[in-house]
């Protein structure tokens, strides 16, 4: 792949905040689909979990996003769009609120549910929807209890899975607040058992409740397929009877057999007739008597032994029963016996309970029914009329066929049906249909309860957690305001109110706090009685310092003066007496050494001068070549130099940030002392910089003169320190005194390295670049 492609596929990928925010968005709808079924058309849905998060973490605008996605799929499993209402409400409320404020995600969604959300069910499903009561309870109540425990996890996995730096999105704040975590560990231990026992329990109520309609109607129908067979049999034994009869008598008409016949139509009046038919469909006997005009068009069984059932008219069943010698079908005895008595039983049956039976016939002709409308109908089909659920082989749950209908409502509208063969020779079934609607509002009654106890028990858990972390938290809240920029406060000497608290440890921090604020003010005071004594003691220098060099200052300047006078007027004597003292060599002398005493005094005092006013009237520190400053001191010292022919070397000297003037006299004193503290040999003077680490320039000049011991090499650099006496060597004593003011002033240090008799090395560093103080 070349470089450029490569580059443009690359700009095509998500970021990863995006891809977090897709992922969340499927999970949330993920969240729903897999929803838990909790009883009859109510689910438990996980989707909110996500939704809250994306609100969390991208806020409201997304949030809401994600709601909708997530909330639509409530429309495919419940068939309305209020739901999906009431969960965008929730988002939405929620990212508000979570803007302005920084409280709880699970506080907030709690009073979304009781403020808004359970008034807009209320709306939405009593008032707009119209459901039964209880319905609309059971969905005001399992809604919030929903809501909240996904407001739950969500703040669960916000505080500890990394979710901000897998989708890369900036927390709100970087740490947990005790707060937060006490309130979501309260509920979740409150919430979580209670909610897995009540989801459990409701499971096992609601399946309790189908075994028990189940085994309801079982018994019902044994008990009145038995009735109905107690019903039946009487019939068919008067039959055998009246076929044994014709047998006896080879299917011949007699009147013993036509007695007989209207014997047993008498004993059993709901036999409308009754008669004997011979093979060739002749009857041999009739009872009652055929009236006018009437024929018999019945005709026997041909392959059968047994009693063959027919629906004869609306209200009557005929019952024929072959009249069998051997292999052959001789005849029949013909029955039509009148349903009333049975639609009476059955009516009788179901006379305490709501159950609608009906009995049918193979072929779907209904034999009774305790529903007026469907008797003498036929073509029954339990499966007509609704949807089918098995909930074993011979009993059903039918929901209305009316897929527009919340499935709660269809739910109450659903049939229980048991079908049982009635046997016994009997091709009938019994067909038992009970509304679910009593046991579903049974069911629902319980769960209410149930949700209602969550509920309580959910609010009163947040209440309780908020109560209690306040209690825990208010006075480490308080001892984080009261702490905060605590030196600044104690500097002040403002007054630090510390919380108090029942709770042993954080009393004992409290208690700590204490202690370390009062060392910590003791502390203070003492620095700052340390500090103005100390600036007394320095602006006291100063001031001391100020007048000595002012003392020196006018002292020496005053005292030029009427040196000069002596220095000129002995001069002027000398000058004057020229011939008076002519032969007075001593007198001479003696002025001599006046002019000369003068001159020194004059040069110390000038010297003095120099000293005094370091540090007043001086250059500016600006950025100097030391190699041209020292060519400039070179050429003042010339002429020395050219008297002891003096050999000056200078190596890599730098420029540095210092005073001209300044650096000029310093190597004017420690040159000049290079070739002035010489002995036989010429002088040789070396000039060297180097660069040394900490950052500074250490500069060096070294002579190969008389050197200086070592136990001088401090005394040297004090003012009016010798080493040589005036004979030997001439001097004031004050030039490495200047030496070591300038280096000083500059930010450095000056030292010697020296032995008598190898030369001497005088160090001294400067910064390297920023001025000195
Ligand atoms: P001065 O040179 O006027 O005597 P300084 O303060 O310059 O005064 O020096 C003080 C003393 O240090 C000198 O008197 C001398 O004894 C000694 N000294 C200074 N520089 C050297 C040197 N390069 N070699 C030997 N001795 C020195």
């Amino acid at each position: 792949m070349t470089r450029p492609v490569r580059k443009r596929l690359k700009s095509y990928h998500f970021p990863r905040s995006t891809l977090g925010l897709v992922i969340l968005m499927a999970a949330g709808l993920a969240g729903n689909y897999f929803s838990l079924p909790l009883f009859f058309g109510v689910d438990f849905l996980f989707g909110s979990i996500l939704t809250l998060i994306v609100v969390q973490l991208y806020g409201i605008l997304w949030g809401t996003v994600a709601a909708a996605i997530a909330s639509s799929y409530t429309y495919i499993l419940w068939g309305h769009p209020y739901a999906i209402a009431t969960l965008i409400g929730e988002a939405f409320f929620v990212g508000l609120l979570l803007r302005h404020q920084q409280p709880n995600l699970l506080l907030l969604d709690g009073i979304y549910w009781v403020c808004i959300g359970m008034p807009l069910i209320w709306v939405f499903y009593g008032a707009l929807m119209k459901m039964p009561t209880t319905s609309v309870w059971l969905i005001l109540l399992k809604q919030p209890v929903n809501g909240m425990f996904n407001a739950l996890i969500a703040s669960l996995l916000i505080a500890h899975l990394p979710l901000y730096k897998w989708t890369n999105r900036s927390p709100v704040s970087q740490t947990l607040s005790l707060r937060q975590i006490l309130i979501n560990l309260l509920v979740a231990f409150v919430f979580f058992p209670v909610l897995t026992l009540m989801v459990l329990d409701s499971r096992r109520v609601f399946s309790d409740g189908q075994t028990q309609i189940q085994l309801d109607l079982t018994n019902l129908s044994s008990t009145i397929a038995t009735e109905v067979v107690l019903w039946y049999q009487p019939h068919v034994q008067a039959l055998e009877v009246l076929a044994r009869a014709a047998l006896q008598s080879n299917l011949m008409p007699s009147e013993v057999l036509q007695e007989a016949t209207e014997l047993l139509h008498k004993s059993f009046p709901d036999f409308r007739y009754l008669y004997i038919l011979s093979a060739p469909r002749k009857a041999i006997a009739v009872a009652p008597p055929l009236s006018e005009g009437n024929k018999i068009n019945s005709q026997c069984p041909i392959n059968s032994s047994s009693p063959v059932l027919g629906k004869a008219e609306q209200n009557s069943v005929e019952i024929k029963l072959p009249i069998v010698r051997g292999q052959t079908n001789l005849g029949c005895v013909v029955g039509e016996i009148a349903l009333e008595k049975l639609n009476q039983l059955l009516k009788t049956a179901t006379s305490n309970s709501e159950v609608q039976i009906t009995l049918v016939a193979q072929n779907g002709d209904v034999i009774a029914s305790t529903i007026q409308t469907l008797v003498g109908t036929d073509n029954f089909d339990i499966r007509q009329g609704g949807e089918l659920r098995h909930l074993s082989p011979i009993t059903f749950q039918q929901l209305p066929a009316e897929p527009n209908l919340p499935l709660m409502v269809r739910w109450q509208k659903s049939f229980y049906i048991h079908q049982k063969p009635i046997g016994d020779h009997l091709p009938w079934n019994l067909v038992l249909k009970v509304s679910a609607a009593t046991q579903i509002d049974y069911l629902q009654n319980i769960y209410i309860k149930q949700l209602a106890v969550m509920l309580l028990i959910g609010i009163l858990g947040i209440g309780l957690a908020t109560i209690l972390s306040q209690r825990l938290v208010k006075p480490l809240t308080h001892l984080k305001r009261v702490t905060s920029n605590l030196p600044h406060k104690l500097l002040e000497e403002r007054e630090i109110d510390l919380p108090r608290s029942g709770v042993a440890e954080i009393k004992s921090l409290t208690d700590n706090f204490q202690l370390m604020a009062s060392s910590l003010q003791q502390n203070f005071t003492d620095i700052r009685q340390a500090n103005e004594q100390l600036k007394a003691t320095q602006t006291q220098l100063v001031r001391s310092n100020r007048e000595l060099k002012n003392f020196a200052y006018i002292v020496s300047h005053d005292l030029q003066e009427p040196l000069r006078k002596m220095k000129s007027f002995s001069q002027l004597l000398a000058r004057e007496c020229q011939g008076q003292f002519t032969n007075n060599e001593k007198a001479l002398r003696y002025l001599d050494y006046i002019i000369d005493a003068a001159q020194r005094q004059r040069n110390l005092i000038q010297a003095l001068l120099n000293y005094s006013r370091l540090g007043k009237n001086d250059s500016p520190k600006v950025a100097i070549d030391l190699g041209a400053v020292v060519k400039k001191v070179l050429e003042d010292l010339s002429l020395p130099i050219a008297e002891t022919q003096a050999t000056v070397t200078m190596i890599d000297l730098p420029t540095v940030q210092a005073s001209a003037t300044q650096m000029a006299q310093l190597f004017l004193n420690l040159i000049g002392n290079g070739i002035k503290f010489q002995g036989d040999a010429t002088p040789r003077i070396r000039i060297e910089a180097k660069l040394q680490q900490p950052e500074e320039w250490l500069i060096s000049v070294q002579d190969n003169g008389i050197g200086i011991k070592p136990q001088y090499a401090e005394r040297i650099f004090q003012i009016f320190q010798r080493l040589h006496s005036r004979s030997e060597y001439s001097g004031t004593g004050i030039g490495l005194a200047i030496c070591r003011k300038i280096v000083e002033g500059h930010g450095g240090r000056i030292w010697v390295a020296s032995e008598p008799g190898q030369g001497s090395t005088f160090y001294f560093t400067l910064p390297v670049s920023s001025s000195p103080s």
